[in-house]
Formats: C-alpha cells, sequence, structure tokens
C-alpha cells in the first residue's frame, strides 16, 4: 500500500492523501472552483520549527503539514503574482527582442520589474508591443515549470546565453555543490527560487 500522509486543513479538517499528493491535488479534491481560482499554496510540516512557507501548487507533498490553498484574495498570494507577472514580462521581451540580456525581476511594494540590458533601450512603443505579447503568452496558459540543475550546468546554460548578470547571481547566491532552481516560462528560463503561480 503507498505511503500516505495527513494534511490538515484551515478548518480544523483532516484528510489522509497519498505521499507525493499536491497542494493542487488537495484544492481539487476541496472543489474544482477552488482549484481554478488556486494562485500558489502555504505549507507548514508539522513538527518542524521553520514555520510554514509559500510553494506551488504543483510540488508534491512529502510529510503531514497544515495546508492553505491561497487565491487572489489572500494578501500574501499577491508577492509571488506579482513576481510571476515578472517572469511573463521577460518572457515576452525575450519573443519580441531574443538578444536583451536577463537581471533580475523583483516583486516591488506596488508592482514588479525586470532588469534588462540591451545596447538599444526600449521605446514607448516596445512597451505596448511587449504588453500585448504578454497577454497573448497568457493566452496560451504556459506553465511556470521549475527544474533543478547541477549548479555548473546551470552556469554553462547561462554563459552559453550570454546571460552574464545570471552568473553573477548564481555564482553570488549558491555553493557550488549546489542544484540551482531553474523555472521555465516559453523561451524564458530564471534561476530563481520561486514559488509562483500555476
Ligand atoms: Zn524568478
Amino acid at each position: 500500500m503507498a505511503d500516505t500522509i495527513k494534511i490538515k486543513l484551515p478548518d480544523g479538517s483532516e484528510r489522509e492523501v497519498v505521499k507525493g499528493t499536491t497542494a493542487l491535488d488537495v484544492a481539487n479534491s476541496i472543489s474544482p472552483r477552488l482549484a481554478q481560482a488556486a494562485l500558489v499554496a502555504k505549507v507548514k510540516p508539522v513538527g518542524s520549527s521553520n514555520g510554514d512557507r509559500l510553494v506551488d501548487l504543483s510540488r508534491p507533498l512529502e510529510q503531514d503539514a497544515e495546508v492553505r490553498i491561497l487565491t487572489e484574495k489572500d494578501p500574501e498570494s499577491l508577492e509571488v503574482f506579482r513576481h510571476s507577472s515578472a517572469h511573463l514580462l521577460a518572457a515576452a521581451v525575450l519573443e519580441l527582442f531574443p538578444e536583451t540580456k536577463l537581471g533580475h525581476g523583483p516583486a516591488t511594494e506596488s508592482g514588479f520589474f525586470y532588469d534588462f540590458y540591451r545596447e538599444k533601450p526600449f521605446t514607448p512603443e516596445d512597451l505596448e508591443k511587449i504588453e500585448k505579447k504578454m497577454a497573448e503568452l497568457v493566452q496560451q496558459d504556459i506553465p511556470y515549470a521549475q527544474d533543478f540543475l547541477p549548479r555548473k550546468e546551470g552556469l554553462e546554460r547561462f554563459q552559453s546565453e550570454g546571460d552574464f548578470m545570471k552568473c553573477h547571481f548564481i555564482e553570488q547566491f549558491t555553493a557550488p555543490d549546489e542544484k540551482i532552481s531553474l523555472y521555465r516560462t516559453g523561451k524564458f528560463v530564471d534561476f530563481c527560487r520561486g514559488p509562483h503561480v500555476p
């Protein structure tokens, strides 16, 4: 028989699920509408002193935990939504201007930005095109897919693209024996811990 874990929901109810079940599976089992609206999950492993953290809805749950599904109604999901929007912006820019080199793109208090390097600055017309492309990519419903790579391979990947700023971040923020976390949205790949909206 498959290993099971216990999931505690915010209403205090508990359910036993197969180990490896995702928060999205849990949301679906509560209601398809919740699953549709879900942006990210808040997971607190039972007995952990680290407290809770936000994780991708697609992340397998490996141990007993309190799980909360966040939608846009939860203020805590806003930062994830904004950072995911920055990824979408970068994906749109790479579609239109593939020569662009990537810095980083955090959420801010009022929205988000992405740092780009190009020989030629963006014009106001470019910004309109980028916004249109972002809307197009939304329609395509491309997932935010996470991947783990050995650090060396990750560095080589960004080096081959000439993404010198990404290489700098990897060198600065990871240890040599670490696996690094990447997120892909269309043509855009970020060195990024996440989490992201689906
Ligand atoms: Zn990111």
